[in-house]
């Protein structure tokens, strides 16, 4: 098992797996045909697979625009909290289909917010690309379309997500098991 930073990190999913999956989203993508596509990436955790999957797009002849956005949630406590826009995109999304990359869909609450503000844009579809599903702790009616593995309810960390700003630098997804 991999040690980083002290603690023992169980893989749950290898670089070699995501690879292949990637490749598979990007294809599902090009057969969609989707119009005018524009690929919005929420920072800061999607940022590697956005990365990886934008050039598993191109290698199945895609050639999007590509955008960042960032959105936070405040207020107190996880289960009550609210979202407001950090960082907003450059471009005008009406007309548009967009795509939408999260790193892990959870509750559903940042891409629901997400998506109705592009949509309240007048953007013409938002769909949604997720590297992980976690559809047990749903608290919003939303549903991905394109998705790399559906995840057991556990903290997981790597390939671009974090705890307390480590660990993004992995390459693989892993959950960290405690001190080694
Ligand atoms: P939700 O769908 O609940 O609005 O939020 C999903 C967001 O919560 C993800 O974009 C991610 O930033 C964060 N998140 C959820 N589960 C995990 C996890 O297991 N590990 C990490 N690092 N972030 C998570
Ligand atoms: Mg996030």
């Amino acid at each position: 098992m991999p040690v980083i930073r002290d603690q023992s990190i169980e893989v749950l999913y290898s670089a070699e797996k995501i690879a292949e999956r990637n490749e598979e989203i990007a294809l599902s993508v090009a057969k969609a045909s989707y119009r005018d596509l524009l690929v919005v990436a929420i920072l800061k955790g999607s940022f590697i697979f956005a990365a990886d999957l934008i050039r598993a797009m191109h290698q199945v002849g895609l050639s999007p625009e590509m955008e960042f956005i960032s959105v936070s949630s405040y207020g107190a406590g996880t289960q009550s909290s609210e979202l407001k826009l950090l960082r907003n995109i450059e471009t005008d999304v009406t007309g548009r289909d967009v795509l939408l990359i999260d790193d892990i869909l959870e509750s559903g609450k940042t891409l629901a917010f997400t998506r109705d503000l592009l949509l309240s844009r007048g953007a013409n579809a938002v769909l949604l690309a997720v590297l992980l599903d976690k559809p047990f702790r749903r608290q919003i009616d939303i549903k991905a379309d394109h998705v790399g593995f559906e995840c057991p309810d556990v903290f997981v960390v790597g390939y671009g997500m974090d705890k307390a700003h480590a660990f993004r630098e992995l390459p693989f997804v892993g959950k960290i098991t405690g001190n080694d």
